[in-house]
């Protein structure tokens, strides 16, 4: 049954039921007045008559007999039983006959008689008539009790049904659609289906239909998804590590699993501290993933019994949540890129690179003795178009084994061979050595080598002829990239942390935009015609470094530029 026909249907009946009730009560309560109004007016009154007419004849003197006519009359207005009527016309007839005839006894005592008689009917209608009451008041208690038992009755039943009937199903609703807000669209909600429940049930369960429907489908879309991005991470050739915020692995290629040496199901969901514990290389990853400055060597790891080179990237990924303004680390990408074979090819590279330049460099050397001893007087005279081509071999011959020597040095580099002889090496002497090498340059444009030496200066432990290497490197760039009659500087700071040396000159100054890479393996500024291999600075910073240097350069376009190396005490 319907909620609401339920409701109109128990309230409606419960109302007539009290009208009902208020109706009967009220009834009943007339029937009772008209018994009692009937006992007082009709038999009452009878009694009250007859009884001062019985005391109007106890006394003396003629004006009993007025108030007995007085009564008699009254008497006679009110006859209400059967039969009365008659008995007061009896009365009458005896009363007028006493009156009249002499006043006889016999009369008197027949007007007792019938006095009496009229009492005794209006007695026996009195006890009829409250029996009568009686009864009405018995039947006015049954009614309104059934009346009263049935409202009871009904109202009961509503009090136990209707809050259950309208509660339950609301309860019922609310958990399940709690269900579903925590994404169980599997709830269903089964209720008494000829209600206005039952039709919001049907449309619940019509709406966690449709979302599970949309769920599933989205669900497959998603799962698509994932095993097409898993399969292209699989089929990668590089090594890589998919971690949450908290390091816990969320993926690992099959490249991964080889390197690492572990099953998948050994990584997945573990974290990635806990595997570290008992694997060397996701332990090493592990400590540099939060290094602000990661080592840019390759990684050597030794995979399928050879020696493996793989280049390291991680990356943090941040995502910006739905409706906030500021990122948040959602986890790490570890990706470990295989260049074994680049390496290879590099390592042939610099082992063909140093072979040519060691061979080269004996040739030369004796080219340039040779051209020597051809300028020499006591060998044979040269005519000046002569001196001038063997002086133009000379440069060249000069710029060849500057060349081959740069690339020695950057193949000894490069194989990590470079040897340090370090010894205590007086500071003025390495400026010296260096200003000596470069002295005719500067005289060619006309510039000034201006150096600046304190006094006392502490001796560092370095590599002598590699650290005067630099410092000619260093001052030849600086009149190289100088205009002609300028100034360079060259300054030496000491105190107690550190010794700092300086060179600055008045050039052309490094494009803002080519200072980070100026330090970089081959790199010239674009702009460059001087000639010159890009090497220079690149295998200046590898020495200073492995001496425990650092090698820097403030520069500003078109002013000049300051090289800076420090050695920390
Ligand atoms: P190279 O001088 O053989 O080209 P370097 O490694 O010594 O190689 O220098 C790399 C580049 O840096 C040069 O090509 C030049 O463009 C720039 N450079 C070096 N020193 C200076 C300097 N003092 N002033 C301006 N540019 C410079």
């Amino acid at each position: 049954m319907r909620i609401k026909t339920k409701l109109t249907l128990g309230l409606g009946l419960l109302f007539a039921l009290i009208v009902f009730l208020g109706g009967i009560a009220a009834v009943y309560i007339h029937f009772l007045k008209l018994d009692t109004r009937n006992i007082l007016h009709d038999n009452y009154n009878s009694l009250l008559y007859a009884k001062s007419m019985l005391s109007a004849l106890d006394q003396k003197g003629d004006s009993r007999l007025i108030h007995f006519e007085e009564q008699l009359r009254k008497q006679e207005g009110n006859a209400t039983e059967l039969g009365e009527k008659e008995m007061n016309k009896t009365l009458r007839n005896y009363f007028e006959s006493y009156k009249n005839q002499g006043r006889q006894p016999e009369e008197l005592m027949q007007i007792r008689v019938w006095l009496i008689e009229i009492m005794e009917i209006n007695m026996q209608a009195i006890e009829l008539k409250s029996e009568l009451a009686n009864k009405t008041a018995i039947q006015a208690t049954i009614w309104i009790a059934i009346a009263g038992l049935a409202c009871f009755a009904i109202a009961l039943g509503l009090l136990m049904n209707l809050p259950s009937n309208i509660a339950d199903p609301i309860q019922k609703l609310t958990q399940s659609i709690k269900q579903i807000a925590s994404s169980n669209y599997k709830e269903r909600v089964f209720l008494d289906k000829n209600n206005e429940f039952g039709e919001l049930a049907q449309s619940f369960n019509t709406m966690a239909q449709k979302l599970e429907e949309y769920n599933s489908s989205h669900l497959a879309k998603l799962m698509r998804q994932k095993k097409r991005i898993e399969a292209l991470i699989n089929s990668m050739s590089d090594v890589v590590i998919g971690l949450d915020e908290t390091m816990k692995v969320i993926f690992v290629n099959q490249e991964a699993c080889k390197v690492l040496g572990l099953a998948e199901e050994e990584m997945v969901g573990k974290s990635s501290k806990d595997i570290a514990i008992y694997n060397d290389l996701m332990r090493m990853l592990v400590k540099e993933i939060n290094v602000e400055v990661m080592e840019k060597e390759p990684l050597k790891i030794i995979h399928n019994d050879k020696e493996n080179y793989f280049d390291k990237q991680f990356l943090h990924i941040e995502l910006t949540p739905t409706g906030e303004e500021q990122k948040e680390l959602v986890g790490y990408v570890m990706i470990l890129k295989n260049i074994t074979e680049f390496k290879e090819l590099d390592t042939a590279k610099t082992r063909f690179i140093a072979t040519v330049s060691h061979e080269f460099k004996t040739p030369i050397a004796s080219m340039k003795m040779s051209l020597q001893l051809l300028k020499d007087e006591r060998i044979g005279h040269l005519n000046e178009e002569q001196i001038i081509l063997v002086d133009s071999i000379q440069d060249d011959a000069g710029r060849l084994l500057k060349i081959t020597t740069e690339l020695l040095n950057l193949t000894q580099i490069e194989s990590g061979k470079i040897a340090l002889h370090l010894k205590a090496c007086a500071l003025d002497q390495v400026v010296q050595d260096a200003v000596e090498a470069n002295h005719i340059q500067a005289e060619q444009k006309n510039i000034q080598l201006k150096v600046d030496l304190p006094f006392a200066l502490q001796p560092l432990q370095l590599d002598l002829e590699k650290t005067v290497w630099v410092l000619t490197n260093l001052i030849a760039n600086a009149i190289n990239y100088s205009h002609e009659s300028s100034v360079v500087h060259i300054e030496v700071l000491q105190d107690d942390l550190a010794t700092t040396i300086r060179i600055k000159d008045e050039g052309i100054g490094i494009p803002p935009e080519y200072v980070d890479r100026i330090f970089d393996r081959y790199f010239r500024v674009p702009s460059t015609h001087r000639e010159g291999t890009g090497l220079g600075l690149a295998i200046s910073k590898e020495i200073i470094e492995a001496q425990g240097g650092r090698i820097s350069v403030n520069s500003e376009y078109g002013v000049g530029s300051t090289f800076v190396l420090v050695f920390k005490h």
